[in-house]
């Protein structure tokens, strides 16, 4: 089967699931997003891209930006960033809070809310947020290759006027001192980040330097070094989705990253980048008809790296 009828035939396995699952609401300007809707690309290493559905129709990524800021965090502060973010599964929901009081304030994987938050810690430095965001949303930019990739600035607002628990956890790693800046501009880049709003096509094409040991295959530059690649992808694979992590590698096989706008991009090293979207989310946070459609694909594709 070629590509482009594995993503046909993968949409219409994953019509019926459509609508099923949340739509995240503690965040209302994601409340307010169709349900309906559903998007698949698989961009693979030749330049090539396969699509199916909503796939260009651009989303709230939320929590799958992490992989992006800790990819430009490790170019800019290297291994040392691993002295206040630590490397292992939480087993813990997204936002929980309460491994961090009996680990002393490091977060358990720079995935969960706590581990991110420390990232945007370490790209602001000290600066201005809205440079950092500036600096975060270029790099998107140029692993998209697309310079019309934007930050939804009605989301970001919408998480800096609701985001009580994220102020949580950032205030109490502050009393730990895991947190350098105020709390205030490190959340502001946090909440920025985020409201990266970019389409399945385009998410799948910033991925892409993920399966190709860090090298843009396109372009031909280099993003992360090999071996940082492949530690982001055992992380990817390991806590890209919270608690739920061992099941998707269970029932998917590829290093993943969810958010709880309905994404999840996913990596076939040494073949693709797919991202997936539909906002029906399972208890986890993670897509509900996302997982279905990845666990699909890689059947169909025998991607799995196992
Ligand atoms: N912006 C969301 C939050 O901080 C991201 C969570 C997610 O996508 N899992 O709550």
């Amino acid at each position: 089967m070629t590509l482009d009828a594995v993503v046909a035939s993968v949409l219409d396995r994953i019509t019926p699931e459509i609508g099923q699952g949340r739509v995240a609401d503690y965040i209302p300007a994601l409340a307010r997003v169709d349900p309906s809707k559903i998007g698949i690309a698989v961009a693979t290493l030749d330049g090539g891209l396969h699509t199916a559905g909503d796939a260009h129709e651009a989303f709230s990524i939320q929590s799958v930006s992490k992989v992006f800021t800790l990819a430009l965090a490790l170019g800019k502060v290297g291994s040392d960033l691993w002295q206040r973010v630590g490397r292992e599964p939480s087993g813990s929901a997204f936002n929980s809070i309460v491994q961090l009081e009996r680990e002393s304030g490091i977060p358990r994987n720079p995935f969960i809310n706590a581990g991110a938050i420390v990232v945007s810690d370490i790209l602001l430095a000290g600066g201005r947020p809205k440079e950092t965001t500036a600096e975060i949303l270029s790099f998107l930019r140029r692993l998209a290759d697309d310079d019309t990739v934007a930050i939804d600035a009605e989301v970001a607002a919408s998480e800096a006027e609701t985001g009580y628990r994220n102020l949580s956890l950032a205030n109490f790693m502050k009393a730990f001192g895991t947190i350098d800046g105020p709390v205030a501009d490190t959340l502001d880049v946090y909440f920025h980040q985020c409201a990266l709003s970019l389409s399945c096509a385009q998410l799948a094409r910033a991925g892409l330097f993920l399966a190709n040991r860090g090298v843009d295959p396109v372009t031909r530059q280099r993003v992360v070094a090999e071996y940082r690649a492949r530690r982001i992808n055992a992380l990817m694979m390991t806590c890209g989705h919270y608690d739920a992590s061992g099941d998707f590698a269970f029932r998917v096989g590829l290093p993943g990253k969810s958010g709880v706008g309905g994404g999840i991009l996913a990596i076939a090293p040494g073949r693709a980048a797919v991202a997936v979207w539909s906002p029906g989310l399972n208890d986890s946070g993670n897509s509900h008809a996302g997982t279905i459609a990845l666990e699909e694909l890689a059947r169909e594709t025998g991607w799995s790296v196992f």
